[in-house]
């Protein structure tokens, strides 16, 4: 069934600034049309000195809005209410318009674990090494020590990575060890990349030797375009299950609609949309 905009429909929005490059819109709107929504989601630019003057536009003409860069530690204090994720990773997401007032979630975290367990893949007791120690390594951290793993982070600068330790330390009860990328030793089940290293400029680089790669299980890029970084394709060759960013992404995306819709999207549909996007995302 096409779907009809009409004064009726229910508007959803992602906002960053720059936007256009958002795969966003697409993502929801294939969801809406699968379930046969009456909604339409759009990318919204609002540049930073807008943000807050565009609170009541979004309040009062949508039913709820992703966030992206730069906006997902600035929209926190503009909000209602907090759910428990998005003040634990400090950065919100997902944001819901409920009764005129907007709650922050951050779905980010839901997004990584839900893209391991549509590949029925476990992590707990397993050891996992990941790379980088920003906004992404916070959230990956977290949901891996509070999911049973055993997290050792490795970053370019290495007070960051001491400073990411000590907050996950405190909101995990947790510990996780901290190593030089140059100073990588041993055999991890799970690599994460969430460092940069693999996009367009520096495309034939990796963030690590592939001396670190031989014995991994699971190799897990976040970025996703391209769509097999050379540390994949490297991974690929020692036979380790490769992953990229897109599935978390969509998974992100599947959750923020439950958020919205207060409902669960079945395993058929999110499979059937997953596929969709996944034949596109590779031309991409
Ligand atoms: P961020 O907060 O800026 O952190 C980036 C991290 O990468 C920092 O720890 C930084 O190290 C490290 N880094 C940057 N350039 C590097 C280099 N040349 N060599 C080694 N390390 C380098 O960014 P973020 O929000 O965590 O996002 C990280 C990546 O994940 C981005 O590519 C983003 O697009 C992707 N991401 C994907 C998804 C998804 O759904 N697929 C979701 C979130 C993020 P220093 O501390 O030394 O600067």
């Amino acid at each position: 069934m096409d779907t009809i905009v009409t004064g009726k429909t229910k508007l959803y929005a992602v906002i960053g600034d720059p936007i256009s490059h958002s795969f966003s819109p697409e993502i929801h709107n294939r969801i809406f049309k699968e379930l046969e929504t009456d909604g339409m989601y759009i990318s919204l630019r609002i540049s930073p000195d807008e943000l807050k003057n565009a609170i009541p536009f979004l309040r009062d003409n949508f039913q709820g809005f992703n966030v992206t860069i730069p906006h997902k530690e600035a929209i926190m204090p503009l909000l209602d209410e907090l759910d428990d994720r998005a003040r634990i990773y400090g950065a919100v997401n997902t944001v819901k318009v409920e009764g005129g007032k907007l709650k922050g979630y951050n779905t980010d975290g839901f997004g990584f674990m839900k893209s391991l367990e549509d590949l029925q893949l476990k992590v707990k007791n397993k050891n996992s090494l990941i790379l980088g120690a920003g906004g992404a390594a916070r959230v990956i951290a977290y949901e891996l020590i509070v999911n049973g793993s055993n997290v050792t982070l490795a970053n370019r600068s290495e007070d960051k990575a001491l400073k990411l330790k000590k907050d996950l330390e405190g909101t995990t009860g947790g510990n996780l060890k901290v190593v030089k990328l140059e100073d990588i030793m041993g055999d991890y089940d799970y690599i994460i990349n969430t460092t940069p290293v693999g996009m367009s400029a520096t495309s034939d680089l990796m963030p690590i030797g592939e001396n670190i790669l031989k014995n991994a299980k699971v190799v897990y890029d976040l970025i996703y375009n391209p769509s097999q970084t050379k540390l994949l394709k490297t991974a690929n060759q020692y036979n380790a299950t490769v992953i990229n960013g897109f599935s978390m992404l969509f998974f992100q995306a599947v959750k923020a609609q439950e958020i919205w819709f207060n409902n669960s999207i079945n395993r058929t549909v999110t499979s059937t949309v997953l596929a969709a996007l996944t034949d596109e995302e590779k031309s991409i």
